[in-house]
């Protein structure tokens, strides 16, 4: 049995004794099992096993838990799409991670499991801050991020509502997708919409830019339908007002329940005086990920496409 297989049978078994014992929700059961963990009323051991293992324990009993429950804003973003997030932002911040941890928020946090693979493929690279209006999933964020040591800032909030957050290098997010219920707070948005309800991932996209840095980045996981709707020529507008477009990249049908759920990841790169705009945008779409071969072709030519995209004045 692998490492992370041997702390999640560990991290199971007592949550399910709770979910016995005191008729918890499993993920309820979870977050308990992860914080008494934390304060030593539960211990175990898995000798050797470092953040990726304890991560990916909890990712799994959160799938599971996920699958139990009946909310369906209870999703989480896999370590798949993570890890080709993080790949982009490692791309992306290459010169910059020279100098020290960049700030990164995700203001669409969930359970962090986006968040906290990247920050462990950056290892101790980055400053992050998370924001996640769902109190049952920022607790989970919380206890994950304490155990497995990585520092993250949280705010249990509205995420398009002021932010107390300073602009960051990075933001990353899996854009919460539908309709935004608070019409009031959407005035306050360009892409606010002129009739109707607006919707939340058009807003968010606008809420990232606003707290990115000039020359920052923000890697989003975007419905691969995002640029077909109604509201399609509005987002386009206020994108070339704000940003240069770095990259669209096709994820594999195969990673998705149905065409519907088929997402995308968009790199848009905030304005900035002291930069040109990029050379060539990257349109790619990545192979099927058990293809290594078309897997590593991909990856040689996403690197071809930052060097060759000096955007220095
Ligand atoms: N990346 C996350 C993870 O790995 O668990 C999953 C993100 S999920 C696709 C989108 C998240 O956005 C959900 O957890 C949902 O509760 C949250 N959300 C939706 N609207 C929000 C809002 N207005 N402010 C803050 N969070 C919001």
């Amino acid at each position: 049995m692998e490492k992370f297989e041997q702390i999640f049978k560990y991290v199971n078994e007592y949550a399910e004794k709770l979910v016995e014992a005191n008729g918890l929700d499993y993920l309820e059961a979870l977050l308990q099992t992860l914080e008494d963990t934390l304060d030593g009323t539960f211990e175990w051991q898995v000798e050797g096993a470092n953040k990726e293992d304890m991560r990916k324990a909890i990712q799994i009993a959160i799938l599971k838990g996920m699958r139990k429950s009946a909310q369906p804003n209870h999703q989480m973003t896999p370590d798949t799409l993570g890890l080709l997030v993080a790949h982009f932002v490692e791309q992306c911040f290459e010169h910059r991670l020279q100098h020290g941890p960049i700030a990164v928020v995700d203001p669409a946090l969930g359970t962090g499991n986006l968040l906290f693979t990247v920050m462990n493929a950056l290892n101790g690279n980055v400053e992050a801050t998370g924001v996640e209006v769902d109190d049952l999933l920022i607790r989970l964020a919380a206890a994950t991020g304490d155990l497995i040591e990585q520092p993250v800032t949280l705010f249990r909030q509205d995420a398009l509502e002021k932010l107390l957050v300073d602009p960051v290098d990075a933001v990353i997010c899996d854009l919460p997708v539908g309709y935004y219920p608070n019409e009031e707070v959407a005035l306050d948005f360009e892409l606010c919409a002129s009739e109707g309800m607006s919707y939340a991932h058009h807003l968010f996209i606008e809420q990232s830019m606003n707290y990115t840095k000039d020359g920052g980045f923000a890697f989003f996981l975007i419905p691969a339908n995002l640029f077909e709707s109604e509201q399609a020529k509005q987002l386009h507008k206020f994108i070339k007002g704000h940003a240069w477009i770095q990259a669209v990249i096709q994820l594999p049908e195969n990673l998705f329940a149905s065409k519907a759920h088929e997402k995308s990841i968009l790199i848009l790169q905030k304005h900035s005086e002291h930069l040109k705009a990029p050379r060539e945008v990257l349109l790619a779409k990545v192979p099927n990920m058990s293809n290594r071969e078309a897997l590593a072709m991909f990856f040689e030519k996403v690197s071809m496409w930052r060097e060759g995209n000096d955007q220095k004045r």
